[in-house]
Parts: C-alpha cells; sequence; structure tokens
C-alpha cells in the first residue's frame, strides 16, 4: 500500500547500523507509520561516513520479503535423506525456546564442554560477538566460526595478527598510491569497512594512485585496476617471493631503517639449526653493533629506536659476524640468499606472469614507497613525524584459498615490510583489534600490541581466546 503525505501519521528517521553483512555501516532507516520506507547512510557514523552498497540500500526487500522465514519451525519427519521432505512444521517462539533450553539444562548439568557452536562469518559482528559470550556464561569453549559462503580468511588472519598484530591489513587508500591486489576485493566494497574503503579507493583514483591487480580471472577488482595481471591459479606466493628477490638483489631498493629498527630482520642466526643466535646471560637474541663491532641484546638501549627519530647506533641488516666463535648471519642476510632463487625467469615459469612485468613492477613498487619520506600526523599525543609508504600489497580469499595459505599471505606481506610500508601513512594498515584508546563510559578498554621478550609483537587484544 502507498504511504502518502496526507495520510501519514508517524514519519521518522532511525539511526542504526546496517546487518546485511559483517561490516555493520552506520545507517538512517525511515519509518512511516511503522513500514520501513528509505535506507541512506549516516554521515555521522565513523562506519560508512554517509554511504552504503547496493546490498544495504536494499535490505527493506529483504524485511518484507514474502517468503522470509520469520518463524521457528519444527523438523516432524525423523527419516532424513536427499529428496526426503524434512515435514516442517510451524511452532511458536515458547515451544521453540522451551525445547532448546531443556536440551541445553541437559548438557549442563552433564558436562557443558558438549556443546557445540558453529558460527559463520555471514551474519553482523555484534550477533556473532554476542554467541561467544553465551558460550563463556555457558561453560564449553568449543566453538568455531566458519563458512562465509567460502573459507573466508583462513590464512590470513593469524599472519596478519602475527606481522600486524590486527584481524586484517589493509592499503590505507586515503594516502596509498600504488595498491597491489593478490586475489583480494578489498577497496571494491566488498571485505572489511566495505563501503569507506570503497570511497577512499574512489578517490584515490581521481587523484592519480595507480591500482595493480594479480588475478587469474577478470574480477571486478581486475576489471577497475590500471594494470590486470593475469595470474596462474594458486601461484601468488611465488610472485610475492619473486618481488621480494627483485627488491632486495635486482633493483637494491629495501627500507634499511625500518628493517634494523622495527623488525628481527638484522636478528644473528645460528647456522647449526636455524635460531636465533642468543646472549648467554639474559637468553635474549642477538644484533651486530656495526659503531661497536660487537654483538648486543636486541633491545640494548644504544641499537634501539622507539621513536622514528631517536639516535641509535648502526644495526647491521645484511652480512655474517662472529659470536662465541661461530658465524651467524643476520635473518635479512639468510632471507636474501633464499629469495635469489626466484629470478623474474624463474616466477614466470610458475605463476606464467612475464619476467619483464615482475622486474618492472617490482621497481615501479620500489620507487612509488619514497622510502626516506615522512610525514606529521596529529596524535593523541600532539604532533608526530612518521614515515610515508604510499604502496601497499595485500590479500584475500583468491590468493589464500590454496594450499600453504599462511605462507602465501606472509611472502605477499613481505613486499610492504621490505620497503617499510607496515602501519604507517599510505602503507598497509592493521584492521580491526590492532589498537584501541579506549571509550568513556562504554567500558571498552585501552589496548596497545606489546612486545614478547624476543622483542616480536603481541597483539593486545583479539577476537577469539587464542592468539595468533
Ligand atoms: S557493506 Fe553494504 S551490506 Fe555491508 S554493512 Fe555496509 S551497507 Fe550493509
Amino acid at each position: 500500500m502507498a504511504v502518502t503525505k496526507e495520510r501519514v501519521k508517524e514519519d521518522v528517521w532511525i539511526p542504526t547500523s546496517c546487518g546485511q553483512c559483517y561490516c555493520m555501516c552506520g545507517i538512517r532507516v525511515r519509518r512511516q507509520d511503522g513500514i520501513v520506507t528509505q535506507v541512506e547512510g549516516n554521515p555521522d557514523a565513523p562506519t560508512g561516513r554517509g554511504s552504503v552498497c547496493a546490498k544495504g540500500l536494499a535490505a527493506s526487500h529483504l524485511l518484507y520479503d514474502p517468503y522470509r522465514v520469520n518463524y521457528p519451525l519444527k523438523r516432524t519427519n525423523p527419516e532424513k535423506g536427499l529428496g526426503v521432505d524434512p515435514k516442517w512444521e510451524r511452532i511458536t517462539w515458547e515451544e521453540a525456546l522451551d525445547t532448546i533450553v531443556t536440551k541445553l539444562k541437559e548438557v549442563q548439568a552433564k558436562d557443558p564442554r558438549s556443546v557445540y557452536f558453529q558460527a559463520t562469518t555471514t551474519q553482523a559482528s555484534e550477533i556473532r560477538f554476542g554467541v561467544i559470550g553465551f558460550m563463556k556464561a555457558f561453560g564449553t569453549p568449543n566453538y568455531w566460526v566458519s563458512g562465509g559462503g567460502l573459507h573466508c580468511g583462513n590464512g590470513a588472519h593469524f599472519m596478519n595478527g602475527i606481522m600486524h598484530a590486527a584481524w586484517s591489513i589493509i592499503p590505507d587508500f586515503a594516502n596509498c598510491n600504488m595498491p597491489l591486489n593478490f586475489g583480494c576485493s578489498k577497496g571494491h566494497g566488498a571485505g572489511h569497512v566495505a563501503v569507506m574503503n570503497a570511497t577512499q579507493a574512489a578517490d584515490a583514483r581521481v587523484r592519480g594512485s595507480k591500482t595493480v591487480t594479480f588475478d587469474p580471472f577478470q574480477s571486478a577488482q581486475a576489471s577497475k585496476a590500471h594494470e590486470w595481471v593475469p595470474i596462474r591459479v594458486g601461484t601468488d606466493g611465488a610472485l610475492a617471493l619473486g618481488l621480494v628477490n627483485s627488491l632486495l638483489n635486482e633493483h637494491k631498493i629495501y627500507d634499511e631503517e625500518y628493517l634494523a629498527y622495527k623488525t628481527n630482520a638484522p636478528y644473528l642466526i645460528r647456522k647449526s639449526d636455524g635460531r636465533y643466535k642468543r646472549d648467554k646471560a639474559t637468553n635474549k637474541p642477538l644484533v651486530w653493533d656495526k659503531v661497536d663491532k660487537r654483538p648486543k641484546v636486541h633491545d640494548d638501549p644504544s641499537v634501539t629506536r622507539v621513536e622514528y627519530e631517536d639516535e641509535a647506533h648502526e644495526v647491521a641488516i645484511f652480512g655474517e659476524y662472529e659470536v662465541d666463535g661461530e658465524m651467524c648471519p643476520t635473518g635479512l642476510e639468510l632471507l636474501r640468499e633464499h629469495v635469489k632463487k626466484y629470478t623474474p625467469e624463474y616466477v614466470e615459469k610458475i605463476t606464467w606472469v612475464p619476467a619483464a612485468t615482475v622486474s618492472r613492477i617490482a621497481k615501479e613498487l620500489g620507487e612509488t614507497a619514497e622510502i626516506g619520506s615522512t610525514v606529521t600526523v596529529q596524535t593523541s599525543k600532539g604532533p608526530k613525524k612518521v614515515p610515508r609508504r604510499p604502496i601497499a600489497t595485500h590479500f584475500f580469499r583468491g590468493s589464500q584459498g590454496h594450499v600453504n595459505s599462511g605462507w602465501t599471505c606472509l611472502s605477499i606481506d613481505m613486499v610492504n615490510h621490505i620497503v617499510g610500508a607496515a602501519d604507517t601513512v599510505g602503507g598497509a594498515l592493521g584492521l580491526g583489534a590492532a589498537v584501541c584508546s579506549g571509550y568513556e563510559g562504554t567500558g571498552k578498554p585501552y589496548q596497545i600490541p606489546y612486545p614478547c621478550p624476543d622483542g616480536l609483537m603481541i597483539c593486545g587484544a583479539w577476537v577469539y581466546d587464542h592468539l595468533p
């Protein structure tokens, strides 16, 4: 029935969040006489900032779909199988809840751990985490999140957790000049904070940002890229190692300061077992101080830079050094040697990406990274100078949906780390759970990643019980 102006008694706009996917963009919904008549983005909300995607815009179609099942059903046919009618019968909510609660009470009395919850990624985040809260209160640790139509980010999340202390990584589209998509549709209306990223990526194109997409088929993101590079399915990891090789060994482009002071690239490695060479007294990993010409523990103040502009002795990122009568190469030296076999020609054989393209894109990426450039950003503690590295490699379902998924993600992300484009302006940013300043009145706690005794980053908070 059409709602005409004369007959409308109620006409309100309600701020809420879209539940059509896990991004939960901020929206405003218009309700006229109890009927949703309009949905639009809420410009006051940090997610979406006034924009919605086509799916969010169509939310009322789902709400008023005459075939939508919005009441409980009970299976009455005990026989199961393909083609067997389950003989669903409509029941009341009271009967449904009584049935479930009776069963749960029985199980809880016996052993609450025998309850298993299966969640999916396709529901809005608030529901998903509500399930976990309920399980914790119930007393079972047994749950799993999967689905989403695909297996979602199986290799991506733990690697992002290890490398960025975050659930996901995404280019800082607002400041990035060269995002490289490896089988990944972030920035094209998919993934986390989808609408905001899509609008930022669209604005970036206008100011000249160049997108390169590696994808076996001409996907939406491939068709919108400035350069689509077709790649053989499941070989993204080899391509990424080829880019690392080209940067380190062919073009010799790398961010020495970042690698020396913000990563474990300079840690000395025992050749005998491939583990860190450790200080006998403290058991801490050692690095080589090129000024004092001797090994020092990784967190010795003379070889540490906490802030970007702090002074420190020069730490060796390449070479090998004698410690306790044993020659120990740096971690980056071993990596540089390891990737030498990923020549552009070798990579072409595996990936079908022409050798000249591998070499050219590595060079272009390295030059676009503007290693050494800085920018001043405003922080809660005042202005702060930070590196500016406007390139980002990132990945998702397409590149990580194969064997060696985690290693593929690590290899792709390593490109960011070689040029210092990790978690800084213009680069690949950790997204979700990385840092929270806390919110007064909501109880949301302040949290920030912290170093383990070996100096590597540990997540301050994580979505699930098990840390990556
Ligand atoms: S991305 Fe689209 S469907 Fe998902 S929450 Fe935002 S508006 Fe809704």
